[in-house]
């Protein structure tokens, strides 16, 4: 954990190999595991500076973002969008194309308007659109594997308030108007939750009003909930679709006003196994009621909610929104449940439909599929070639993804 880049410097250039860099350690694939050199940026500060006309900050890219937001609100500023947590480290949710949900709003990655990127000789290199373009494209998104973000700018919003809402309805009902509400609403995402007919919605839309106090958040009560049906209903799936029926019709959603990172990010307490895939928007919804379809034909111990959000696209090389802007499905297993059936029966259909996984979770895709699904996979791989020519950022994993033979 260096306090400053002269012993980070040190680290990449004289640490055992592989060198690899690690935020909160929240990807589901082995991303960050390394027998060598594990970096940790938390040392070395918070947020740099403010350009509160361009509404941009410098900050630590590795920096929590759940320490950054108070910070920055501050300066009067605010991440666009947030994903469903906020413990994660700037860098490691760039990384990875960590998203939000909002048909306008981009992933994180998209917000990053330069880089200082150390790289596998120590030296820092400042990339920007007008700065060494090409790296900056492909560094935006990058596992780290081109070297270390050490520090990030990021482009600001005015720090805003949202309403938020949350509510119950049947599964036609949400897929009947997913479409409509991610136009028209802000930030507007569903949970369907399997083998109950229901799901709940959960929509943000920016506010003057004044904040009103939140009720505490029971998200993990709710899902330990879901395991309770599911472990006392056994073999009786009627029971358990009566049941949950009956808890969607009495369920008391949220109406309440915040900060916009406040109410953006939740608490994830209840550990998980997860796969996403981001998918076209105009066959996504299909694959959904396919999954839907599946989960509850084959796979009664599932429990977890499966999540779909839409995110706006950017013109990242390995961004998985870089055609446009996708809907994300996510399927979820209880971390003590198997989860194979991701990749036997669930990842076959999003595969199919053209979808792309999240960088950060489960997938069975190596070099062969990825560099046909993004047209710049292979300049993003020259690229890491002549950064790190002897591979100190590669682990064998990583390896695999990024086509390097010999490892
Ligand atoms: C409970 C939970 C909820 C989640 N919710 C969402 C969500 O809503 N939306 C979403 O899109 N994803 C979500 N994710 C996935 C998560 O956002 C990503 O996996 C993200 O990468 C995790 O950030 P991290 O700081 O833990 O990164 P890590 O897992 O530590 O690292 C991710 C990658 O970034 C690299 N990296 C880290 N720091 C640096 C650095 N300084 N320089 C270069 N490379 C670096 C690592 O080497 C690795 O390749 C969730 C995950 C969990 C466990």
């Amino acid at each position: 954990m260096p306090h400053d880049t002269d012993e980070l410097a040190a680290l990449v250039t004289g640490g055992a190999g592989p060198v690899r860099m690690v935020g909160a350690g929240h990807s589901f694939t082995p991303l960050c595991a390394t027998d060598g050199t594990l970096v940790q940026l938390d040392a070395m500060g918070l947020v740099h500076s403010v350009d509160r006309q361009k509404k941009r900050a410098w900050v630590n890219a590795g920096a929590r973002l759940r320490d950054l937001s108070p910070e920055l609100e501050r300066h009067g500023l605010a991440f666009r969008n947030l994903g469903d947590i906020n413990v994660q480290s700037l860098a490691g949710a760039v990384s990875t194309a960590t998203h939000g949900t909002g048909a306008e709003l981009p992933c994180l990655s998209a917000e990053i308007t330069a880089l200082k990127l150390m790289m596998a000789d120590g030296r820092l290199l400042t990339v920007s659109r007008e700065q060494e373009p090409d790296v900056f494209n492909a560094a935006r998104v990058s596992l780290g594997v081109l070297g270390v973000l050490v520090e990030a700018e990021v482009q600001l919003v005015d720090a805003y308030r949202l309403h938020r809402t949350t509510w119950a309805e049947p599964l036609e009902t949400l897929v009947r108007e997913a479409n409509g509400r991610w136009q028209a609403r802000r930030n507007y995402e569903f949970f369907y939750v399997p083998f109950s007919g229901y799901g709940i919605s959960i929509s943000h839309e920016e506010t003057d009003a004044e904040p009103t106090p939140r009720p505490e958040q029971d998200d993990d009560e709710a899902v330990l909930g879901l395991k309770r049906a599911r472990d006392y209903s056994g073999s009786d799936m009627d029971g358990r679709r009566g049941f949950l029926g009956a808890a969607f019709e009495n369920f008391e959603g949220e109406d309440v006003v915040g900060n916009s990172w406040e109410l953006l990010a939740s608490q994830r307490n209840v550990r998980f196994n997860e796969m996403e895939y981001h998918l076209p928007v105009d066959d996504a919804l299909p694959v959904f009621e396919e999954v839907v379809r599946q989960i509850e034909k084959t796979r009664p111990d599932v429990f977890f909610p499966i999540e779909v959000r839409r995110t706006g696209g950017d013109d990242i090389w390995l961004s998985p929104f870089n055609d446009g802007g996708r809907v994300s499905i996510a399927v979820h297993a209880y971390h003590e449940d198997e989860c194979d059936f991701f990749f036997s029966e669930i990842e076959p259909l999003f595969r199919e439909a053209g979808g792309r996984p999240h960088w950060g979770k489960l997938h069975g895709l190596k070099y062969s599929q990825f560099s046909g699904l993004y047209p710049e996979f292979e300049m993003f791989c020259s690229i890491r070639n002549r950064l790190d020519p002897e591979g100190r950022f590669l682990s064998s994993y990583l390896a695999g993804l990024f086509g390097v033979e010999g490892w």
